[in-house]
């Protein structure tokens, strides 16, 4: 299939749709199968194809930690606005990041009390930004998985190349493995399987991925973002769990090559190194879950070049993101969805960011067909 199109297809989905009744008649009826979406951009679709609403009662989907904004803690966006605050900075970010509320402000309250706070679509866009500004100190505010660490390093190694001196990153580059593998350690979480994140793959490949079959018997399926990918990838999981094989599979070909992207694996090889841990909104310190820039690239560390405040900030008490994003409840379950907490009100990052599972449930109003779909299974 070459056109997106192709990928909406309605007599294709049905066509899927009935393969996966068929497989899904075959699994045991103990509990509904539980399949992780790991990434935000997972999430996105099922929601706005309403996905979740087509597949038989006893396939469930869990929603996932995979948006980067959503799993950032209180005290790092207290650190930004701190950052921001300074008095010579011009603070850049991506848009999704400016509204996700700190312990005193977001971004966006910061900047209309005056921090000059910049939005930007690339990390190179902030390097132009340093270059036209040299008497300030831009700080490029970076985030995501390995999706978007190449850019960054990338960007720094410019920097360097160019010798500009007024540029610096400030660093919550995160890794996608060990925070699959803390979720799978997760005593509250009985997952069947997963389906394997789309972007992340394309840089690091499938390999790094093995490890969930061998060590903890999950299949994982690697999956595009149209929903024919969705439902492919679903498809291909349940043929899996009948089957009784637990195996990476890649239904993402078309973007992601076995072993990855090398030119940008490099680059994140030679700016980055691994934190010993990272703190995850909801899940808590993970190990080796987060990098930083090595030694020799220390100029470039907002970190190391400013003060920041780095405190450990709780989440208001009303907030549940993190059980959220942990899978253990559904979006629509926390206490102040659609109440307190909106797209306009946001009290927590699920529901401000473009990934967000709170968002996402929001903004395609599906919610009477999930409240009528689980009233038919309470009564069932
Ligand atoms: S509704 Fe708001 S507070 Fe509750 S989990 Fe979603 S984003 Fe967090």
């Amino acid at each position: 299939m070459r056109f997106i199109e192709e990928f909406r297809d309605p007599h294709r989905a049905r066509v899927l749709l009935a393969r996966i009744e068929q497989l899904a008649a075959q699994l045991p009826r103990r509990r509904p199968l539980q399949l992780m979406e790991v990434c935000g951009g997972h999430t996105h679709a099922i929601f706005r194809y309403g996905i979740e609403q087509l597949l038989p009662r006893n396939i469930e989907l869990v929603h996932g930690p995979g948006c980067p904004v959503c799993v950032l803690p209180m005290g790092r966006v207290d650190d930004c606005v701190a950052l921001a605050e300074h008095p010579n900075v011009i603070f850049t970010t991506f848009g999704d990041a400016m509204r996700v509320p700190g312990s005193r402000k977001s971004l966006l309250q910061a900047r209309a009390d005056g921090a000059d706070v910049r939005m930007v679509y690339s990390p190179e866009d902030a390097l132009k930004i340093a270059r036209d500004n040299p008497a300030r100190e831009v700080v490029f505010f970076a985030l995501g998985f390995e999706t978007t660490m190449p850019s960054t390093a990338l960007t720094v190694l410019r920097a360097l190349e160019e010798g500009i001196d007024n540029f610096s990153v400030f660093c919550n580059h995160i890794t996608i493995i060990p925070t699959i593998k803390a979720i799978l350690d997760s005593p509250d979480i009985r997952l069947d399987g997963f389906l394997g994140p789309g972007h992340v793959s394309m840089v690091i490949g499938s390999a790094p991925y093995e490890f969930i079959c061998h060590h903890y018997r999950k299949p994982l399926v690697i999956a595009g973002f149209e929903p024919l990918d969705i439902l492919h990838s679903i498809y291909l999981l349940l043929c899996q769990l009948v089957e009784g094989r637990c195996e990476v599979e890649n239904q993402y070909r078309r973007v992601v090559a076995a072993g990855g992207n090398d030119a940008a694996l490099q680059a994140v090889a030679r700016v980055f190194e691994l934190r010993e841990f990272f703190e995850w909104r909801g899940l808590g310190s993970i190990d080796h879950s987060g990098v930083r820039l090595r030694g020799e690239f220390a100029h470039f560390d907002a970190e190391r070049r400013f003060s920041v405040p780095n405190l450990k900030i709780a989440d208001p008490k009303s907030c549940q993101c993190g059980e959220v994003l942990k899978g253990a409840i559904k979006p629509w379950q926390c206490k102040v969805f659609g109440s307190a907490c909106t797209p306009k009100t946001p009290l927590g990052s699920l529901m401000v960011s473009s990934e967000g599972a709170c968002a996402a449930v929001h903004s395609y109003g599906r919610l009477d067909l999930i409240r009528a779909r689980e009233l038919r299974e309470e009564s069932a």
